[in-house]
């Protein structure tokens, strides 16, 4: 039976796999939806956080947020991505994980959610962590632990 105990992956932790704030396309609470759009179109991401002036995390912003948004009943409101602010749309109940997290805390999060942001006990934004990141540890884990026992017994 495969077991998850006492091993190198339960000692990984969310700051061994998470992009670190610097590298992370983020937007501020108070832009227009304007910028929050172009940022999301030119990097090509969904979503990305939203951080107040201080860095500290508020929320998430997306493309489908935005474009309900500016949804009227007969046409496209574009209008509105000028007058609108992103803390007027984002999303802000968004579960969030600490650098020190473990990976099945890690694991568990990111069932519902493309990627999770990291934030100290400040609430300072310090990355993210992605579903992807997850996905390519527990891979690596299954090929070095579970599938290269299975080829060794058969
Ligand atoms: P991925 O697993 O790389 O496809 O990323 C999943 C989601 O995480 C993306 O659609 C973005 O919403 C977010 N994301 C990943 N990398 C970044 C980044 N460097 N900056 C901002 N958001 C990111």
């Amino acid at each position: 039976m495969l077991s998850i105990q006492s091993t190198e992956i339960q000692q990984t932790k969310v700051k061994d796999l998470m992009i670190h704030a610097e590298k992370v396309a983020n937007v501020q609470s108070q832009n227009p939806l304007e910028h929050a759009l172009l940022v999301l179109v030119k990097t090509g991401y969904s979503a990305v956080p939203v951080l107040d002036s201080d860095f500290h995390f508020e929320g998430v912003i997306s493309k489908t947020m935005i474009i309900e948004s500016i949804l009227g009943i007969e046409r496209i409101e574009v209008e509105k991505l000028s007058n609108l602010r992103v803390k007027s749309v984002m999303e802000k109940e968004f579960p969030t994980l600490n650098k020190e997290d473990g990976f099945m805390q890690g694991l568990k999060v990111v069932v519902d959610h493309p990627f999770v942001c990291v934030v100290d006990e400040d609430g300072y934004f310090d990355g993210i962590l992605t579903r992807r990141a997850i996905l390519k540890r527990l891979n690596q884990y299954l090929h070095e632990n579970f599938y290269q026992n299975e080829q060794s017994q058969g």
